[in-house]
């Protein structure tokens, strides 16, 4: 069956990396509906499963409110499933957030082999900068930043109206907690696509517009 998924995808099957507030999520979500495939958010996931009230997302917050990685063998079995499904339905599919260690890239590759990994890239001070300005609508969840794009009105979403709030793991320690774990677990991913053949990095300095060319370049 997982082998049969394999063989369809007939898409892309890209993976978006970069350390936290580089722009990966914003340019995934683009790039997604350029390319018409679904858009898997891992982040958004699990704070929905949080939102649900139940009983797993009252793990996941257990673990997540402080910034601390879910353990390889929880997470790669809660997303393996919706990639899996959605690779199979669509043909292709753009993963942020997953895989971040080897360990979950093997639990990834037992599904379908990632055509493109790119790397959205900044340093680590301007990660931090940017998390501490992102605001997210609580109703819609649009992502806002007070410094790269902020809304119209410094409390509400452009969108719905509904209130921004700040992410409870956006706090300095959260932050800097998140980042050690980038470097750590997540950085050896880039050698492991480069050998792979499907490594594209992407400096995620200049503005939205400017990486979301340098992002389509590769498509076109
Ligand atoms: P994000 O929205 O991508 O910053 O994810 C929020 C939090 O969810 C992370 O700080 C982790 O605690 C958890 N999380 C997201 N993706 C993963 C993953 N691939 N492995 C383990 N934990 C994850």
């Amino acid at each position: 069956m997982i082998n049969s998924v394999r063989m369809k995808s007939d898409k892309p099957i890209i993976i978006v990396l970069g350390p936290q507030g580089s722009g990966k999520g914003t340019q995934g979500k683009v790039l997604a509906k350029k390319l018409d495939i679904p858009y898997l958010e891992t982040g958004q996931l699990l704070r929905d499963e949080i939102a649900s009230g139940s009983e797993e997302g009252k793990y996941i917050s257990s673990v997540i409110d402080d910034g601390t990685l879910l353990p390889d063998e929880y997470i790669s079995k809660f997303m393996t499933g919706k990639i899996a499904q959605s690779v199979e339905s669509s043909g292709g599919i753009i993963v942020d957030g997953f895989p971040r260690s080897n360990g979950q890239a093997d639990a990834f590759e037992g599904v379908v082999n990632p055509t493109h990994a790119i790397l959205v890239d900044i340093p680590d001070e301007e990660s931090i900068r940017r998390l501490s300005a992102r605001r997210r609508c609580i109703k819609d969840n649009k992502i806002y930043n007070l410094i790269t794009n902020p809304p119209k009105n410094n409390e509400s979403c452009d969108i719905c109206g509904g209130q921004l709030e700040q992410r409870v793991d956006d706090t300095p320690e959260a932050i800097k907690h998140r980042l050690d774990q980038y470097h750590r677990d997540t950085e050896p991913l880039i050698q492991r696509y480069e050998s792979m053949g499907v490594l594209h990095k992407i400096d995620g300095m200049p503005s939205i517009e400017e990486v979301e060319k340098s992002v389509w370049e590769i498509f076109s």
